[in-house]
């Protein structure tokens, strides 16, 4: 494993989520004496038993008043607000408060690439990870996308790169973290609940460059005005994007071609990936991964194949010249209007689900080019009544499945055929995940 450089003896490890458990292993690897706490962990949880076995201290069930005796750092879970009880005594006494994201910053011996923003992330970060497997980059993908950060920090050799999803709620937690190659793809007001104000949110976003120096780099959205100006105060090479500018220095494109600086890298029309913000998450992919080494042909290779994340405007298959297209990522309003611009075609738009009480007269001015809506869930007649205001075409189903059905047979050649539910899924599906599953089998069963 490699060498943690951390001036404390005694750690406090909160919260035995993934990321929790990895630190305390990574932890314990280095010989500190830890601690672990976590208020719903069981006795016989193999986890428990493993890190018990591993020599931590770990106490479940409760918090009691004596957990902080003797600890010189805490390494929190990112959920755990900052105005929990233990921490905001930890705080009074002066105890440093980290993330996982620390510990696994201070592991790794090679580069990171560290990818943040309230919308794109896993895109992005796919698409850098894919850029640099296909120009054969050494590189491996972790953060928020899936395998904890610190677990592979500990084996990273200096030739290899990093590329790391960072949620805001990591990044608040941020010390000394940094990556070699930061990127910021846009802020918009989200998860206010937890950061209380849209500057706080945006502070933690920032977190991403604040600890850069003059020779890493920081790719960032140069159409976004409050970015724009916040990177001011960064040291590191400024590396912009934009979709609407020529950019000297940075990632950008015009009608024809995307660009890097004065190089052509790949021509528009042979990019697979649909969408306008997509266009977005591709510069900024680009920007850091020529940064991290990538060549054209790699860049190439991706774009011209990559069909999407899964469930996020993912392409599905194209039957009897209909385009099916997996959107059930779109939990809401705003992620549903991105998807209906992306298409300039005729569309049938299968939406619904969770009603959160809001209402969807913000989709109207994005339905221009919707010929019909199939609509389920508990959201139906609302939606119902949205097709109606808009002289929409509608009809009413039981679930997807059934709305893939009637969506074909309403379509004509040329049609797309898009779920993009604009609500959650737990009315009727456990997960998104598990509704985009559902439109993927039913839209395979139409042959
Ligand atoms: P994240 O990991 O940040 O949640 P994803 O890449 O999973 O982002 O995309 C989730 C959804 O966010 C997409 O389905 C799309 O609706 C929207 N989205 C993606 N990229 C952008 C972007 N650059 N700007 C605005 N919205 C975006």
């Amino acid at each position: 494993m490699n060498k943690l450089d951390l001036p404390y003896s005694h750690v406090l490890v909160l919260g035995l989520a993934k990321s929790g458990t990895a630190a305390a292993k990574a932890l314990l690897a280095d010989g500190k004496k830890v601690r672990v706490n976590d208020r719903s962990a069981k006795d016989n949880d193999a986890i428990v038993k493993e890190l018990n076995a591993l020599g931590a201290e770990v106490i479940i069930g409760s918090h009691p008043v004596d957990i902080l005796d003797g600890v010189e750092l805490i390494v929190k879970n990112p959920g755990i607000p900052y105005d929990n009880p233990i921490l905001a005594k930890a705080q009074e006494q002066g105890i440093a408060i980290i993330t996982e994201i620390e510990i696994a910053g201070m592991l790794a011996e090679g580069d990171i690439v560290g990818i943040t923003g309230s919308n794109g992330k896993t895109t992005t970060t796919t698409l850098v990870n894919e850029m640099l497997i296909n120009s054969k980059v050494p590189v491996q993908v972790a953060g928020n996308i899936g395998v904890v950060a610190t677990d592979v920090a500990r084996d990273l050799t200096k030739d290899e790169t990093l590329v790391l999803e960072l949620s805001s709620f990591q990044l608040l937690g941020v010390k000394s973290f940094k990556p070699k190659i930061a990127v910021l793809l846009n802020i918009f007001e989200a998860h206010l609940d937890y950061h209380k104000t849209l500057e706080n949110y945006r502070q933690a976003k920032c977190n991403i460059f604040n600890n850069q120096t003059e020779d890493d780099y920081l790719v960032y959205n140069a159409d976004d005005v409050f970015i724009t100006q916040a990177v001011q105060k960064a040291v590191s090479i400024h590396v912009p994007f934009s979709v609407s500018k020529k950019l000297e220095n940075g990632a950008w494109a015009d009608e024809q071609y995307v660009y890097f600086k004065n190089e052509k890298v790949i021509a528009r029309a042979a990019i697979v990936l649909v969408g306008q913000h997509n266009l977005e998450n591709i510069l900024a992919a680009i920007a850091a991964a020529k940064i991290s080494g990538a060549t054209n042909e790699g860049i190439q290779q991706v774009l011209t194949t990559f069909t999407g994340v899964k469930h996020r405007l993912q392409f599905i298959d194209k039957i009897n010249d209909r385009v099916f297209y997996n959107d059930s990522k779109a939990t809401n309003i705003l992620a549903t209007q991105k998807a209906l611009a992306s298409f300039h075609q005729s569309t049938i738009l299968l939406a619904g689900g969770l009603d959160r009480g809001n209402e969807f007269t913000d989709l109207l001015p994005f339905l221009s080019q919707v010929k019909a809506m199939i609509v389920f869930g508990q959201t139906a007649q609302k939606l119902e009544e949205l097709a109606g205001t808009a002289g929409i075409e509608v009809v009413k189903v039981q679930d997807v499945d059934a709305a893939v059905v009637k969506g074909y047979a309403m379509s004509a050649a040329n049609d797309v055929i898009l779920l993009s539910p604009a609500c959650a899924s737990w009315d009727q599906y456990r997960t998104f995940e598990e509704r985009g599953d559902m439109f993927i089998q039913a839209v395979h069963k139409l042959k």
